[in-house]
């Protein structure tokens, strides 16, 4: 497939797999993706894997994240993961805002956008999550949520950090749910979210900046919707779980 952008394919385990599980399925996936170039691949396995994980994929393709990171430094902070921490187990990349984090732990688009900015000042690259709800689709609200949250989330960012920021669009009620977003619906919002990059940055920016789809991907779907224009890649949720559907997924892409 010919983009203008590397696609951009991340899998996000949530709360699943322990160590030695995670060990099996990226050893699975190392197998299966070996001679993918044409698509960075990441695995955001949760924290207690990814010491695990950061070995065995030393030598290969795949690139590691993490879920959610905080805001601050070292320091007193119960409960709570650093930068400094991540590093140290070679992560690149960084989910922030996820739906569920929106709505479990109440995080607003200012703090994910103060995560950003320490994501990038630690040089790993966030992925910002941002999506409608149901009722808001259905209420006409998709592009003023949409607005909100990428103005929100990414407040505060240079130029150039924006580059190195992947923006992933999730609609809520197709996250788990079986139920994706169509090769319409998808395109319309990701065009709608490089506009919005246009006039917070500018066009070579917006450009420049992969935006995700996330939202029930699977084998069977990844190809359409990776052939619209404004998708430059996948957030995967349940189909990353299996070596099968996620390589697919990856597979189809290309
Ligand atoms: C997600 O949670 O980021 C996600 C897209 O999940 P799923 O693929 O399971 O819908």
């Amino acid at each position: 497939m010919n983009k203008e952008r590397k696609l951009i394919i991340a899998g996000n385990w949530k709360m699943n797999k322990t160590a030695a599980e995670a060990l099996d399925l990226v050893n699975g996936l190392k197998r299966e993706l070996a001679s993918v170039k044409e698509v960075d691949i990441v695995v955001c396995p949760p924290f207690t894997a990814l010491d695990a994980v950061s070995k065995a994929i030393l030598d290969s393709n795949l690139r590691l994240g993490a879920q959610n990171m905080s805001e601050n430094g070292f320091g007193a902070y119960t409960g709570e993961i650093a930068a400094g921490m991540l590093k140290e187990f070679s992560v690149r990349f960084v989910i922030l805002g996820h739906s569920e984090r929106r709505q479990y732990q109440k995080e607003p688009d200012a703090l994910i956008s103060k995560k950003a900015l320490a994501v990038h000042a630690a040089a790993l690259k966030p992925i910002v999550c941002v999506g409608e709800t149901l009722a808001e689709r259905e209420g006409g609200r998709t592009e003023q949520v949409l607005e909100t949250q990428v103005t929100g989330s990414l407040d505060g960012l240079s130029k150039e950090q924006m580059v190195e920021t992947v923006v992933a669009y999730e609609p809520v009620w197709a996250i788990g749910t079986g139920k994706t977003a169509t090769t319409e619906q998808a395109q319309s919002a990701h065009a709608f979210i490089r506009g919005v990059l246009v006039r917070m940055f500018d066009d070579t920016v917006a450009r420049r900046v992969r935006i995700q789809y996330g939202g029930s991907v699977k084998p069977s779907n990844a190809r359409e919707l990776m052939s619209q224009p404004d998708v430059d890649g996948a957030l995967v949720g349940g189909a990353s779980l299996e070596v099968r559907s996620f390589a697919d997924i990856i597979k189809n892409s290309i």
